[in-house]
């Protein structure tokens, strides 16, 4: 039989049993609206709210914390739009990182068109933004600092606690400034506190945790003032109009649950297989650079770029074998954009486009990965015996 391993758990993963489990009732007999004063609202009503406190749970928030979005990417930009909107008179200028997901990038760069000032923070060659750099970066009217927890390309992992320090720091000091982090690749692999973070916005999204896409949440600070992007609705306490998705709230809350009883054991099985992965790397194939800083990162992703090939050529070998990677580069269709992430990291051209995402998860296994390590290092090699600039320089 032929054969598939699918490491792209950081695109998304694959739902848990007991979480499809959790979610049945409410695509059947439980399909109630949550806002309905008779029993089948209630009862939906009762479901979104210990769907709260699962996801309050994960982050250490309060239940009310909590605003039900359709994703990561709704999130971020209710976070962004929300908050500058809202908070426009203190100033319009907007301090986030180099490597940020397209959710919060795009939204960044829509913004500037519109009036607002956007630094972006360079990340260097480990791929980690300085607190010395954020600091520097505050100005009068600075109101908001988007900055992710962890990356989704490379993993690493970013100083958000110390950004928190320095928000509370100016904010002693009279500042009007909040402060955003996505933490959609951080939460189920390392641990998410709010408090620990001192963040006032935080992202997250279901479908990178084993549950359904099409839902996340979006973590509010009490008292942070935000403008609804769904105007027709009064849900989510007029922070997000719309009926709420029940089936997929209720999954999303039990993967919380599942992923905050899991997250030792997860963690310690994903470094070994990541770890593994890499030594089979660093063992069998040659000219090859490793992304980003490799102790301060997510378990999960290993990024690595492979020198004399393009990384979509690899991709797309590897799949035919049955190997699911990603380049992590948003490439539309024919053009053959080298990764941003990847670019901020100071690597070439070259570099940049033989990049691969491998990104474990809970699922995968050793065997899979011994597997993966046969198949890899004869594709790249077929691929480079097709180069003509390695052929040059092997002569
Ligand atoms: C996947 C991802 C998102 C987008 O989340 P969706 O739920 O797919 O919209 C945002 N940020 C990061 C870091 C991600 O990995």
């Amino acid at each position: 039989m032929f054969r598939r391993v699918y490491l792209d758990n950081s695109a998304t993963t694959p739902i848990d049993r007991e979480v499809v489990d959790a979610m049945l009732p409410f695509l059947t007999e439980k399909f109630g609206n949550a806002s309905s004063i008779h029993f089948f609202g209630q009862e939906a009503r009762g479901a979104v709210d210990k769907a709260r406190h699962q996801v309050a749970g994960i982050i250490n928030s309060r239940p009310n914390e909590i605003v039900f979005t359709s994703g990561g990417t709704e999130a971020n930009n209710l976070a962004i739009r929300g908050l500058v909107e809202a908070n426009d008179k203190y100033g319009k200028h907007i301090i986030t990182s180099a490597i940020e997901h397209s959710a919060v990038r795009e939204v960044c760069q829509d913004l500037e068109k519109r009036g607002y000032d956007v630094t972006y923070l360079p990340v260097y060659e480990d791929g980690i933004v300085k607190i010395e750099d954020v600091e520097d970066a505050v100005r009068e009217d600075t109101i908001l600092i988007s900055v992710m927890m962890a990356n989704n390309e490379i993993g690493t992992i970013q100083p958000v606690a110390e950004i928190g320090k320095l928000i509370r720091k100016l904010r002693e000091g009279g500042k009007k400034i909040w402060f955003h982090t996505d933490a959609v690749q951080a939460i189920s692999k390392i641990t998410v506190d709010v408090e620990e973070i001192g963040c006032d916005l935080l992202s997250v999204s279901a479908h990178k945790l084993y549950a359904p896409k099409g839902v996340g949440a979006l973590y509010i600070r009490r008292g942070v003032r935000l403008h609804s992007q769904n105007i027709g609705g009064h849900q989510e306490r007029e922070r997000r109009g719309g009926t709420e998705s029940v089936p997929h709230i209720v999954a999303f809350g039990k993967a919380c649950e599942l992923a905050k009883i899991n997250l030792n054991v997860a963690t310690e099985h994903l470094t070994n297989l990541r770890d593994k992965f890499e030594n089979g790397v660093a063992e069998t194939i040659n000219d090859f650079e490793f992304n980003g800083n490799r102790e301060n990162r997510l378990p999960h992703i290993s990024n690595v770029s492979f020198r004399f090939i393009e990384g979509e050529g690899l991709l797309i070998n590897l799949d035919l074998q049955g190997v699911a990677v990603s380049t992590g580069s948003a490439c539309s269709s024919g053009s053959l954009e080298p990764s941003p992430v990847i670019r901020a990291l100071g690597r070439n051209d070259e570099l940049a486009r033989g990049a691969i995402r491998f990104s474990f998860g809970k699922d995968n296994t050793e065997d899979e990965v011994e597997f993966v390590l046969k198949v890899l290092p004869k594709a790249i090699e077929n691929l480079r015996r097709l180069s003509p600039i390695y052929l040059k320089q092997t002569v």
